[in-house]
């Protein structure tokens, strides 16, 4: 019998008859406890795992060599930075994901943390929740230039949704690999930061996009200016945030996403500072559509049929 590991929290819950159809191919070992494991749990039960059906925790290089069975890691999800890849590549451990079911949701949640950040609207609702009755005064998205980073699925419906509910607004775009997006102009990073009223971070976590936000960039942004990261944690330098946002030359920046989560750093001291907890995909409608992906690969792979989404380079030979 194939042993399949569930780390992912949840998983099943908005498809359980996904979580069914798996039962009837394999022996699940289920996240029970809805707690997000660590390196140790991983140890402790990825041994006779052959399939490992993961969210964002991380599937470390020591997870990976104590995994001697593993064939497949089935991603909820679109970031793969929480994996190990050269170890993955190294024991040939084929990687499937969902990489386009939350291009709707994401666009959707960002444009509420903009648009929550430039009216206040969550610091209303904090004071008023202490009887306290403050009116910050807001900002309006057609006076703004918007600057986009990374203009992929996510980056550049962001871009769409904008110009659909704000045609006057400028929008900015800088992406290494996309030459032309409708709507948008392209321009160096340097430029994007420069001149932006407020920048939405859409690129995927790696080597080079590490801290890629640091101190040096934050400070040149526009006084009184916003920052949103929908993305990864990581490519923000959160102790450089903090440090800007103490002094206020950015009027506010919103999170979604942390270097290390769940998040419980300094940020949270700040008024400014919008935090939320890596809700980008966490609708009822992506959800269901990537369990339901995953258990369709997870199937076609047990079954020796080829994935329908697998990682670019990581399509090694199934179980049969
Ligand atoms: P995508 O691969 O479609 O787009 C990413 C884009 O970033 C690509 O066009 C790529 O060329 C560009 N890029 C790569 N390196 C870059 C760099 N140095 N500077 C600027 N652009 C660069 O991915 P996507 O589906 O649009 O996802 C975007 C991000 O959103 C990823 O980090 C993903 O992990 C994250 N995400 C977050 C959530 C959430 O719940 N908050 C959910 C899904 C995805």
């Amino acid at each position: 019998m194939l042993n399949i590991l569930i780390s992912n929290i949840g998983f099943g819950e908005a498809a359980p008859d996904a979580l069914k159809s798996l039962q009837k191919n394999a022996q699940l070992t289920e996240n029970k406890e809805k707690k997000r494991f660590s390196e140790e749990d991983f140890i402790e039960k990825i041994k006779d795992s052959h399939i490992l059906i993961a969210g964002t925790e991380k599937i470390t290089k020591s997870v990976l060599e104590q995994a001697p069975h593993l064939k497949l890691i089935a991603r909820v999800g679109v970031g793969v930075d929480n994996i190990d890849l050269e170890e993955a590549k190294k024991n040939a451990v084929s990687i499937t994901y969902t990489p386009d079911a939350p291009s709707e949701s994401v666009p959707e949640f960002t444009l509420a943390l903009i648009l929550n950040l430039i009216k206040g609207i969550s610091i209303s609702d904090h004071k008023l929740h202490e009887k306290i009755w403050y009116r910050p005064m807001g900002r309006m998205l057609s006076s703004f230039k918007f600057g986009i980073v990374g203009a992929g699925k996510i980056g550049s419906k962001v871009i769409q949704m904008i110009k659909a509910i704000s045609p006057l607004s400028d929008i900015f775009f800088y992406d290494p690999y996309v030459t032309h997006i409708s709507n948008a102009t392209k321009c160096s990073l340097e430029r994007l930061f420069r001149e932006s009223d407020v920048v939405s971070l859409h690129l995927p976590l790696n080597a080079s996009t590490k801290s890629l936000v640091d101190l040096n960039l934050l400070k040149t942004m526009k006084q009184g200016s916003y920052l949103v990261n929908t993305s990864r944690g990581g490519i923000i330098d959160e102790n450089a945030l903090y440090q800007i946002l103490q002094t206020k030359h950015l009027a506010g920046a919103a999170l979604d996403v942390f270097e290390i989560e769940p998040y419980n750093g300094n940020l949270t001291e700040l008024e400014n500072c919008l935090l939320t907890s890596h809700l980008g995909s966490m609708t009822h409608e992506v959800r269901k559509l990537m369990e339901n992906q995953v258990s369709e690969d997870v199937l076609n792979f047990i079954q020796g049929r080829p994935l329908r989404r697998p990682l670019n380079g990581f399509n090694f030979v199934g179980l049969k």
